[in-house]
């Protein structure tokens, strides 16, 4: 696997770590499960990283040397994709050929590594995009800046150049086909997964998934989730995780509570927005901006900002909230709602990219169309008006988090990389894409 902008090593949460991360470790440790062999080469940030690390047994992860190791941001990275290319191609030069058997690119500048490192060893070249220029550039929040033509082109090459390309939702899989031109020969749907042995609702573990003491065991998880976080145990938590960046719009959830608070200002007293994770994209040129929209909305003393932390950590934050608020303009897909629904709490989504996959609208929480405030007001109202919403959605939520386990995405991933790798007696075997579509036309 080539991860070449962020390490499976790193927290999400902040900066370029995110949901391609967790993908990357946890399809990793579900393929070594499998029997599929990952090491996952990723660009050294720091002087004092090993060449090698392993991540969990059959799992390596591989440290290379491309540019200095601080200071460089995503955007600069493509100058950099030669020596990044150069370290992968000496580091399977030193084995015997046949080293690798496939190559699985995530984000357009691994893919372009990849590209290279595929044709180079005859071996498949399997991508997954993770996010697409085109699509954000489509989806931009106000103000925002859009993607560089440099990416659209670099990606539109990857495109070309794969044998198959891995999409979250069958949405995508259109986008892909709409706006870069992949044809269907190339285009696998998996679903990415959730981690159900850390991410589940407090108590024995069957609780939360279906058995009649559901309601009562979401609850009591709250109260105590709550009472480790010090979040007050009668309110009601409306949570944004994940990166800020205008992408994600935690603004769309400040100005709803502010529209709230303006209806009824005796919410104060009991209304909580807290936002675990830190600056990201766009949104590292003004980091402070949330936090001054908080205090010129006047609702500075209601949302509380938290630093990113690990998932174990996460769970807490899930269990505390009412509900989890994603008003995203895109999203290929939103780990994060698959992870809070898993631990039992109810998702407010915007109805983009994977989130209509990964919210039932309805029975494990809504979906919302549009960012304005008023319409996310209104959603978030109900959780007001009626305390026991997220009490009785919860467990409908879990259960329906509990279809996507990472088992489920590596084995359905290990099936894309045999069918690219041609199934055993194919004549398709370890044809490069472009020769046999050339040879099929
Ligand atoms: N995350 C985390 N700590 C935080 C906030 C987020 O570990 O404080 C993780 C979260 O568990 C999720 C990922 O970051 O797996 C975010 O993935 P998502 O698909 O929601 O968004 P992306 O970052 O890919 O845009």
């Amino acid at each position: 696997m080539l991860s070449v902008h962020t390490s499976p090593l790193h927290q999400p949460g902040t900066g370029d770590a995110g949901g391609m991360n967790v993908y990357i470790v946890e399809l990793s440790k579900r393929l070594a499960e499998l029997g599929v062999e990952v090491e996952v080469f990723t660009r050294t940030t720091s002087s004092d990283l090993p060449p090698t690390v392993e991540l969990a047994p059959g799992v390596l992860v591989r440290h290379v040397t491309a540019g200095p190791y601080e200071g460089l941001v995503k955007e600069d990275l493509s100058a950099q994709l030669c020596a990044f290319t150069h370290g992968v191609l000496r580091t399977e030069a030193g084995h015997r050929p046949g080293h690798y058997d496939l190559v699985h690119s995530h984000y357009w500048l691994s893919g372009q590594v990849g590209w290279l490192a595929a044709d180079r060893w005859g071996v498949p070249l399997v991508h997954t995009m993770h996010t697409m220029a085109k699509v954000k550039n489509a989806a931009l929040a106000e103000g925002d800046t859009p993607e560089p033509a440099a990416r659209v082109i670099g990606e539109t090459q990857v495109v070309d150049a794969a044998d198959r390309l891995i999409a979250n939702t069958a949405d995508e899989a259109q986008e892909l086909a709409q706006h870069y031109g992949a044809g269907p020969d190339q285009l696998a749907v998996v679903h990415p997964g959730v981690n159900l042995e850390v991410f589940r609702p407090a108590g024995p573990r069957d609780q939360g998934r279906g058995s009649p003491a559901d309601e009562a065991a979401v609850r009591a998880a709250r109260d105590a989730a709550r009472d480790r976080l010090g979040l007050p145990a009668g309110a009601t938590v409306l949570l944004f995780a994940g990166r800020i960046q205008p992408l994600k719009a935690p603004d769309v959830l400040l100005r709803a509570v502010a529209v709230l608070l303006e209806r009824d200002p005796t919410l104060r007293e009991r209304l909580v927005v807290p936002v675990v994770g830190g600056p990201s994209g766009t949104g590292l040129a003004r980091p402070e901006s949330l936090h001054k929209l908080a205090a010129q909305l006047g609702i500075g003393d209601i949302v509380r900002f938290h630093p990113p932390v690990g998932q174990a950590e996460l769970v807490q934050w899930y269990r505390a909230a009412t509900a989890l608020v994603m008003p995203s303009h895109s999203e290929s897909f939103g780990l994060v709602a698959l992870e809070a629904q898993a631990c039992g709490t109810p998702v407010v989504a915007a109805a983009v990219g994977g989130l209509p996959v990964a919210v039932r609208h309805g029975v494990t929480g809504f979906l919302v169309d549009g960012h304005d405030p008023h319409d996310w007001a209104r959603t978030l109202q109900r959780f007001l008006d009626d305390p026991g919403l997220g009490d009785r959605l919860g467990p409908a939520a879990a259960r329906h988090a509990a279809r996507f386990g990472w088992g489920a995405s590596a084995a359905a991933t290990a099936e894309v990389y045999a069918d690219a790798m041609g199934r055993p007696g194919s004549d398709a075997a370890r044809v490069p894409s472009r020769l046999r579509r050339a040879s099929a036309r």
